[in-house]
Order: structure tokens, then sequence, then C-alpha cells
């Protein structure tokens, strides 16, 4: 049986940041990926100023544009409304997925993680001090050990529910996973990209193919948007914010809502590569359990307003890995729960203030109109949560 310091379930942003740092402080990491790299993974990957600043290295060779404007839109039947936000500071860089998480990957590897090409996971079984994984390759099934495991496996993944299974038991077999946790959510996107060259000189959109725009008319809890690369536009639509059941409200979105949003916006209707996936919400919620940590989407920590989930997945995969550095399993699970804190903390104001703006986005839209206010809420965006005072000033907002 092979044994590891550290088994980390999945190679996304969160799996690659928690092997990142435990790999440079000399801990003897695996990564069990079920997808070879570089692979297409769903996601418009705008990437902040707080995901640019939480990376450990810069990822300035995969960004393809740099955005210092952001359009805001609500041009509904009964309303037209339209803010253009413009910025010293980048707010935000564009980058591809399947390139910035081979890029990611590649530092991951230089920094001494290994990555290892799975089926996936059959089972887990939590002995004393350590977890057994089964895992089924292409040669078979084997087993690989190690005192702890970080489920890092995105929304789709095993690993939440695997954990989930060993509440109760010593041990989980993916043959039979128990259901979801309580506490996650879930949302959906679905985009598509555009090439420049395909698009008409005038957008019957009204904005220009390099606009960055976020438009919260085409559907209820979500937006669709707008995301200018290096040589196509992502179009997409998602639904984040909570309704009653937990979940956004997913049935919303559709291939056909992305069509006529596509053509309204970008003159184009025949859309050869849609693709989607669900996000993982409700994390605000979640507590450590065991030998295995969640982190990324795995662990719920999509922010319910703005649908972002890179930034979690990086910060979490990094307060699992400084969790695991600074202490012995014993108190690993509080010592995470503790890192995880803030982060959570950021979320849960998050949904409040998505359950509440996405209510009536015109009135978030009017606060738009002071220059401060619009300041505040677009550094909020990019930069993360402002200090308690002016975070008092955001609640009054979307109370
Ligand atoms: C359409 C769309 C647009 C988005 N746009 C943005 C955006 O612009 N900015 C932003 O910040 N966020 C965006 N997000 C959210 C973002 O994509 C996720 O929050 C982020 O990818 C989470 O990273 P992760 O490492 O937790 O999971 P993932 O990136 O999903 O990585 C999980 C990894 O685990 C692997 N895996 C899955 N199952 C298994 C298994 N059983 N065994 C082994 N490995 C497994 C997968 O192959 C994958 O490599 C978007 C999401 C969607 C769907």
């Amino acid at each position: 049986m092979l044994s590891y310091d550290v088994l980390i379930l999945g190679a996304g942003p969160a799996g690659c940041s928690a092997a990142y740092d435990l790999a440079r402080a000399g801990k003897r990491v695996l990564m069990l990926d079920k997808r070879m790299f570089p692979r297409h993974k769903a996601c418009a990957c705008g990437l902040t100023r707080k995901t640019l600043k939480a990376l450990r290295y810069s990822v300035e060779p995969v960004v393809e544009r740099v955005c210092h404007e952001i359009v805001l839109r609500h041009i509904a039947s009964h309303t037209a409304q339209r803010v253009l936000v413009r910025t010293r500071d980048p707010i935000c860089a564009m980058a591809v997925r399947e390139r910035f998480d081979a890029f990611c990957l590649q530092q991951t590897l230089a920094a001494g993680a290994e990555l290892c090409k799975v089926e996936g996971i059959v089972a887990l079984r939590e002995e004393t001090d350590r977890i057994e994984v089964d895992i089924a390759t292409a040669a078979g099934i084997e087993t690989l050990e190690a005192p702890v495991v970080i489920g890092a496996d995105g929304s789709n993944g095993q690993s939440r529910r695997l954990a989930e299974g060993l509440r109760t038991g010593k041990e989980v077999r993916a043959a039979a996973l128990p259901a979801e946790p309580q506490w996650y959510a879930r949302g959906f996107a679905l985009e598509t990209t555009v090439p420049y060259a395909m698009l008409p000189i005038a957008l019957p959109g009204g904005d220009t193919p390099q606009d960055l725009v976020f438009d919260f008319a085409p559907l209820p809890g979500g937006y669709g948007w707008l995301f200018p690369k290096g040589d196509h536009v992502n179009i997409g639509v998602g639904a984040f914010a909570p309704t009653p059941t937990g979940d956004a409200c997913l049935k919303s979105v559709t291939r056909a809502l992305l069509t006529e949003y596509t053509e309204a916006n970008l003159g184009i209707t025949t859309l050869p590569n849609i693709t989607g996936q669900y996000l993982g919400m409700g994390g605000q919620a979640y507590v450590p359990h065991g030998r295995v940590l969640l982190a990324g989407d795995a662990a719920g920590l999509v922010d319910p307003l703005t649908g972002e989930g890179i930034y979690s997945a990086i910060v979490s995969g990094q307060a699992a890995a400084a969790a695991i550095l600074a202490c012995d399993a014993t108190d690993l699970t509080e010592e995470y729960a503790r890192r995880l804190q803030p982060l959570q903390k950021t979320l849960a104001f998050s949904r409040r203030a998505a359950q509440a703006f996405y209510a009536h986005p015109e009135r978030g839209f009017r606060v738009m109109r002071t220059p401060l206010l619009r300041s505040l809420v677009l550094k909020t965006y990019s930069d993360g949560l402002p200090p308690t005072k002016l975070l008092g000033i955001l609640s009054k907002i979307f109370a």
C-alpha cells in the first residue's frame, strides 16, 4: 500500500493550491484526478484582484486580457439601466480555464506534488491514524493511505458524500454513496464561446466585443455575462442566489435561454459548444469533520452573489494545507474550521446580499448611481469584503 502525507482528490484550483503549499513545505502529496490535463472545465475564468493576490505565483503567462471597466446592465421590458464602472486599477483578469488550470498544475508539480489519473474513488476507510483510499485506475483497484485527505473534486465530485458517509461509519463505498449533506446547495451555469471573427461589427446588445458585461435581466437570481478573452467572447447565463429550497433557481438556466441571450447580444444563433456545470454552494454552514477536509466547490464555497468560486477554492485549499502544517490530526478539523471561518463569514454575508439584491435588482442599480457606493460595491467584488465599518454600509444597502 502506498503511503503519502496527504492525498488530494481533484487537481483544480482548490486541489492545486493545497498541494502547492504542502509540497513546498516538504510533504509528500498525491493529487488524484479523473481527467487528463489540459482539460475543459465550464468556467468563464474571470480572476478578480483578490484571486490574483491569493495565488502563490503570477499567472500572467495565461492572462489574456486585463479589464479596467465593467458594464452592469439590467435591461428588461419595464426598465433599462446601464452603469459603466471604470477604475484605474484592473478589476478583473481574463483567462481561459483550460490553460489556467494546466498552468497552475504545472506550478504545483514543479513544487514537488504528484498527480495520478484515476477512474474514480471506490471506497474510503477511516482507521485510527489514517484514511485508506481505494482507487480505480486503468490498471485496476489500488489502495493508498494518508493521515489526511483533502476533498477538492468540485461540485460533481464524490468526496463530499464520501466524507458524509464517514460521519456515521468506518467505511464508505462509492457504490452506496449517502445523500448530499443538508448544508449543501447548488447553483448552475451554462456558457459558450464565440470567436471575435464570427461577430458582426456592431453588436445588437449595444456593447463592444471587448466589454466585460454583467447583465441582471435574463433570469431570476442570477445574471448573463460577456467575458472578453484574447480571441473570443465567453458568454453565459447562471443562477446563483438561493431560493427557499436552498438551491438557486436551476430550472431557469437552459440552452434555450443561452441561445436567446447570445442572439440578443452577439447576433449569433448557432452555438456549437455549450457546456455547463453545477456550482457548489451552502458552504458557509459546512463544518469539517474527521480526516477528510473539503475545499472549493466540494465544500460549497462559491459566492452566491457573484457566482465567483476560484477565489474560494484557492483560499480554502490553502487553509486546509495550513491547518495540516500547523497541527497533528487530533485537532486538525478544529484548526481547519478556524482558518475557514473568515471565508465562511464573507459567504454568509454574500448569501444575505444575494437574496436582497436579486429580489429587486433595480434597487441595487439605484444604489450604483452614487459614485461612492458604486466604487464600494466594485471594490467588494474585486478585493473582497471591506473592513467592518464599510461592511455595515453595504449591509444597509442590501437590507
Ligand atoms: C459556467 C461557469 C462559469 C464560471 N465562471 C467563473 C468565473 O468567471 N470566476 C470564478 O471565480 N468562478 C467561476 N465559476 C466557478 C468556478 O468554476 C468553480 O468555483 C471552481 O472551478 C472551483 O474549483 P475547485 O478546485 O473546487 O473545483 P473544480 O475546478 O471543479 O476542480 C475539481 C477537479 O476534480 C476532478 N474530479 C471530479 N470528480 C472527481 C473524482 N470523482 N475523482 C477524482 N477527481 C475528480 C475534476 O476533474 C477537476 O479537475 C464558474 C462556474 C461555471 C459552471
